[in-house]
């Protein structure tokens, strides 16, 4: 009987790895399309300053409506591009509509764009990334690029040497997710990042958890030793950002500061002046 069960265990086992393996398949095939069929866009979600709620710019986050399975969270279809490499022209379609949006707004709104370690590492990326911001007119220094911990470690040295190109273009780089993923502090000091982002993991019950407040105490402090501003991922209550505030962090991003949005529904105040009083500040 035990072997009986063990064997169609096995089966089942195989016959689920063999579904897997051919939806990826079929997603990896999708996903080559996806770009000339339109099924892509970018929603906006805002980035504000904490002591007094202006806002300071928007992170690009990829959207897939897939004709027949509608909204693909990006959790699921990323590392599927990224295995097979369709990252390269999907990312490089993201940085473009990205940095065009950004360039039509009337203020001087920086955008921030994730950049995937496949993106990072493929050829004459920095140069890539150039020829955008020429096509679309965007001024370098309005461009901040998302980085997590993975894309660092496949290749620190190849890393290093394109992160140092995107610099020297004037372009701002920001480590994403900080504290999940690998070795982030030794990560801070081998490379040039200009903002630490704290993964929103640690950001929910901060006011109310004492581990978490701990921790994110300890970033905080981090980032004011290396001069880094610190922006809080996932602020999703009143009480989170003005546990935040009240620490120092200087940023923050979150469903309680605002949703991602598609560029259609940003607020044209937002897009045009920043006088507009926000009533995301606390403290
Ligand atoms: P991320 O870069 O860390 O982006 C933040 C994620 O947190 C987004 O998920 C955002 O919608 C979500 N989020 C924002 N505020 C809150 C909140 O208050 N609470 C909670 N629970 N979540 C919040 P999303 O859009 O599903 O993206 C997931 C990840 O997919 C991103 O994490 C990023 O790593 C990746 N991704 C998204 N767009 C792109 C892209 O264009 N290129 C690449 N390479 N990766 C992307
Ligand atoms: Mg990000
Ligand atoms: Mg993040
Ligand atoms: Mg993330």
């Amino acid at each position: 009987r035990a072997k009986s069960e063990g064997r169609d265990t096995y089966r089942f086992y195989e016959h689920a790895m063999g579904l897997e393996a051919r939806s990826r398949r079929i997603m990896e095939h999708e996903l080559r399309h996806a770009v000339t069929r339109n099924e892509f866009h970018l929603v906006y979600q805002p980035q504000k300053k904490l002591d007094n709620g202006e806002l300071i710019g928007y992170e690009a986050l990829l959207r897939w409506q897939h004709p027949e399975r509608g909204n693909v969270s990006p959790g699921i279809f990323i590392p599927v591009a990224e295995d097979s490499g369709t990252i390269v022209p999907i990312g490089e379609w993201v940085l473009r509509t990205a940095c065009q949006a950004a360039a039509g707004w009337k203020s001087n709104l920086m955008i921030a764009v994730n950049v995937s370690a496949v993106q990072l590492h493929s050829m004459n990326f920095a140069q890539t990334v150039h020829r955008i911001l020429l096509e679309t007119g965007l001024s370098p220094h309005r461009l901040e690029i998302e980085i997590t911990e993975t894309a660092l470690v496949r290749d620190m040295h190849r890393a290093l040497t394109t992160l140092r190109q995107l610099k020297a273009l004037g372009i701002r780089v920001a480590m994403d997710d900080f504290g999940t993923g690998y070795s982030s502090l030794s990560n801070l000091r081998a490379f040039p990042f200009d903002k630490i982002k704290i993964d929103g993991s640690f950001i929910r019950q901060v006011d109310t958890n004492e581990q978490a407040a701990t921790i994110v105490r300890a970033v905080l402090g981090i980032g004011r030793g290396l001069g880094l501003p610190v922006l809080a991922e996932g602020v999703e209550t009143s009480g989170e950002l003005s546990f935040l505030a009240k620490e120092l962090c200087q940023i923050g991003q979150g469903y309680y500061l605002g949703r991602p949005s598609p560029l259609d529904d940003l607020q044209e105040d937002d897009i045009q002046a920043e006088e507009k009083s926000t009533d995301a500040n606390a403290a």
